[in-house]
């Protein structure tokens, strides 16, 4: 049925020819390029983005919060969603040195039958968000990379590419009034301004990661279950840590994902053989997880690996350009964050062009205030998602001010994901500080977190 459900009427307007000149220009066709691209395709602008792949491709980040729900109903693309069919993900359980929590979303007012976390397959998710937004009015040209954005006219930023369209290779330029950048890891803009900076050069975290076959998965009844009963059975995404970092075990609906976040020394010097052989090992002696990949078999061939983990760009707005996603940062991936992240940065920055558009005489104003935004999205969740060095370069106040806004749900998640590993105590401290919350630690998980003693076999 995957794929089946999604049968979109595609209203293109344009897609062979490149024109010379748009309002916008987006730069990437993932979560963050597709989202602002539809918000002012829908808004009336003449966008035109860029792919640099030919959609449906692989990607890594399965595990999406359900947080989402909000942006992607306000883009109209949630029937999509959920006509698709991925599998549902009621929370995650965390095996962190040796203690396991279990978070259920449904114990934070996530109970929405239609609102649920999910796992999906990634290129799947993209495709059909690239295409809902090819069918809201957005000019989408796959296979065309830019290589870099001329500011030498203010006004008019010209944006070089690359067509390689049908196999060929064609140089082109086209003007145009903004420059999103939603290029992802490659941060086109963030390089070209030599702004891109890892957030500690000690601890440079990288990603490794492969898919298995006929893996267990564990259930929100905290039991493991065999992959048929997925839809059964919700299950949760699993996290533990080990000694060289943490690992994340993920179901989907033909295989299961499962990666290590780890410092970069670990595999220094390793030809592909000997990283995959390190990583099928470490997972291999990891308790729950070894029972749970006990009837697995590695799907041949699918192990990649991203380095640099954890890099922000010092600019990431300027007259007329924005960057967005994880073209402007990245931070790790441990509590699922970027894929939302990425939507709030589209959603800020649309808001931010169209208020542009109508009053120019403003705009410097409104892009102050959407790089306030993202770089206070940025902040929250790095010092969630890092260790005591996630701090730095990190505005305290902007995070305070964003987590006084958040509804009251909202930051009780935050709040219970802090408590489950070692590594959030400065953004503890700072709703503490903030006077967020009028806790002591132990009380609040036990109203919000449960500690396990297994998961039963
Ligand atoms: C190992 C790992 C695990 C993760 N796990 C999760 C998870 O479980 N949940 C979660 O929410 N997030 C996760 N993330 C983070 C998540 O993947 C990203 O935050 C998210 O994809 C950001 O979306 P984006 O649109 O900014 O960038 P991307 O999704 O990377 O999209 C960028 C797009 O730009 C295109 N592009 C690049 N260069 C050019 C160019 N020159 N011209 C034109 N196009 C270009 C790329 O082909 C790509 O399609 C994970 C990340 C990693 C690395």
């Amino acid at each position: 049925m995957q794929g089946e459900a999604n049968e979109l009427k595609l209203r293109v307007k344009n897609r062979n020819t490149i024109p010379t000149q748009c309002d916008v220009v987006v730069i990437g066709g993932g979560p963050a390029g597709s989202s602002v691209a539809t918000a002012l395709a829908q808004a009336g602008f003449d966008v035109v983005l860029f792919e640099k792949e030919r959609f449906p491709r692989p990607q890594v980040g399965e595990s999406i919060i359900p947080h989402m729900w909000r942006y992607t109903d306000m883009l109209g693309v949630s029937d999509a969603i959920r006509a698709e069919g991925f599998l549902a993900k009621a929370g995650g359980i965390i095996v962190w040195d040796d203690i396991i929590h279990q978070m259920r979303f449904s114990s934070f007012g996530y109970n929405d039958p239609d609102r649920v976390g999910l796992h999906v397959e990634r290129d799947i998710f993209y495709n059909l968000l690239l295409q809902f937004y090819v069918a809201c009015g957005a000019n989408v040209f796959e296979e065309v990379a830019v290589g870099k954005v001329d500011f030498t006219d203010n006004q008019w930023p010209k944006v070089d590419y690359v067509d390689r369209r049908g196999g060929g290779f064609q140089r082109g330029a086209i003007a145009c009034r903004y420059v999103v950048d939603g290029s992802g890891h490659a941060a086109v803009i963030a390089r070209q301004l030599n702004a891109r900076k890892l957030v500690s050069e000690e601890v440079n975290y990288l990603g490794i990661w492969g898919y298995y076959k006929n893996s267990y998965f564990v259930g929100v009844d905290q039991r493991a279950h065999p992959p048929e009963d997925a839809y059964a059975v919700k299950p949760v995404t699993f996290v533990t840590s080990f000694e060289d970092g943490w690992i994340w075990h993920i179901i989907l609906r033909e295989s299961t994902s499962v990666g290590l976040v780890i410092n970069r020394g670990q595999i220094k010097g390793m030809g592909r053989e000997a990283q995959e052989q390190y990583l099928r090992e470490s997972v291999a002696k990891v308790p729950i997880l070894q029972d749970l990949l006990a009837p697995a078999t590695f799907i041949e061939g699918s192990m990649c690996f991203r380095p640099d983990y954890s890099y922000y760009s010092q600019t990431i707005v300027g007259d007329n350009f924005y960057c967005i996603g994880d073209a402007g940062a990245f931070v790790d991936p441990i509590f699922s964050q970027g894929v939302v992240a990425a939507f709030y940065n589209a959603a800020t920055v649309a808001w931010a062009i169209k208020a542009s558009f109508e009053n120019e005489s403003r705009r410097t104003r409104y892009s102050q205030l959407a790089e306030r935004q993202m770089l206070q999205y940025y902040g929250f969740s790095r010092l969630l998602a890092l260790g005591d060095f996630g701090g730095e370069g990190v505005d305290p106040h902007l995070v305070k001010s964003m987590m006084r806004a958040f509804p009251r749900n909202e930051l009780e998640l935050a709040m219970a994901a802090s408590m489950t590993t070692n590594r959030s105590h400065y953004l503890q401290r700072m709703i503490r500080e903030a006077g967020l919350f009028d806790y002591s630690g132990e009380d609040f998980a036990q109203g919000k977190l449960e500690v396990l003693t297994g998961v039963t076999f």
